[in-house]
């Protein structure tokens, strides 16, 4: 079994951007905005602005308080499509209830759109144009492009179906010629489905729930989930200790696509400030 390795990868793309940013001047700037004291969305936005700062990007972290009222949320990213210091932002997701997230996400103009989630940015990516893309799908294919996994002809099976991670994975598997399969919460009888997936990328957000007999003997299993314990342990979507016994690749949890996720937000806010200056067409 070999364990595709998203940590060394992602800092091994954050060392190159590093370098890159020092010759940059301006720097590049990336805004993060936080709704509310979400646990898990604190680490994760901690995570992004540490990794911001480490390569050198002006980094701005804005926080709203849970009972934020959309216009309020609204004023601030026009501020940001205005900030000429900021190439790039992302509103952490999700959002409040009381919260309009489409509206949010719409009003993110598609060049500083970091996250790749803007409905411009995701309709280019369906016509096969070059544009931003999603963080998290685009840290997945460049994983297996980095351990040499050939995509073509393969039977990829994507488990979860959302805007940001089963959507765009599925998309962007099918524009590399794998033939795919997508499964969501009422898909009849999973297991006969991810039994026959040579690549297995799981994305339901449900502990374990991706069992040893799901998975065929030699698979490439990678698991996005992020779930949190009771106990406080970190673990994904795949029953690990089991499942890599059978799979011929599998990306660890945490260490995997997490860590990919941050490397391409920071790629994308690169690419927002080609954009900006007018480097990238
Ligand atoms: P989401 O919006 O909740 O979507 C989950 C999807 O999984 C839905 O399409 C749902 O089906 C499907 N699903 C749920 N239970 C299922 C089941 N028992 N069998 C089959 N399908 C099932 O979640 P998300 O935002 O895509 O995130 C998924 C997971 O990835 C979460 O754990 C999240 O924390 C993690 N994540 C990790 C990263 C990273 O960087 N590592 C980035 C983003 C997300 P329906 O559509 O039918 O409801």
């Amino acid at each position: 079994m070999i364990l595709l390795d998203g940590k060394e990868l992602a800092k091994k793309i954050r060392t190159e951007i590093k370098e890159k940013v020092a010759k940059l001047d301006p720097k590049p700037g990336l805004a993060v905005v936080l709704v509310g004291n979400n646990p898990a969305s604190e680490v994760y936005v901690g995570g992004k602005v540490k990794a911001c700062d480490e390569v050198g990007f002006v980094s701005k972290k804005i926080l709203f308080d849970e009972t934020v009222e959309q216009a309020d949320l609204m004023r601030a990213i026009d501020d940001l499509n205005q900030d000429k210091e900021i190439h790039g932002f992302i509103v952490q997701l999700p959002l409040p209830d009381h919260i309009n997230e489409d509206l949010i996400i719409d009003g993110i103009l598609p060049h500083k759109d970091a996250d790749g989630f803007s409905p411009v940015n995701l309709g280019n990516m369906l016509m096969h144009k070059n544009t931003i893309l999603p963080a998290t799908p685009k840290g997945i294919i460049r994983l297996l492009e980095e351990y040499e996994i050939g995509l073509e002809g393969k039977h990829a099976v994507v488990v979860g179906r959302s805007n940001i991670v089963g959507k765009p994975i599925a998309l962007l598997l099918q524009q590399k010629n794998a033939t795919v399969t997508m499964c969501h919460s009422k898909t009849k009888d999973l297991k006969k489905v991810t039994k026959e997936a040579d690549i297995l990328i799981c994305a339901a957000g449900k502990a374990h729930m991706i069992t040893k007999d799901m998975v065929k003997r030699g698979a490439v299993v990678v698991d996005v989930g992020m779930n949190k314990l009771e106990d406080g342990m970190l673990v994904g979507d795949v029953d690990f200790e089991h499942v890599s016994k059978i799979a011929s690749h599998i990306t660890p949890v945490p260490g995997g696509v997490g860590p990919m996720t941050i490397a391409m937000l920071i790629e994308n806010t690169i690419e927002c400030y080609e954009l900006a200056k007018g480097f990238k067409h």
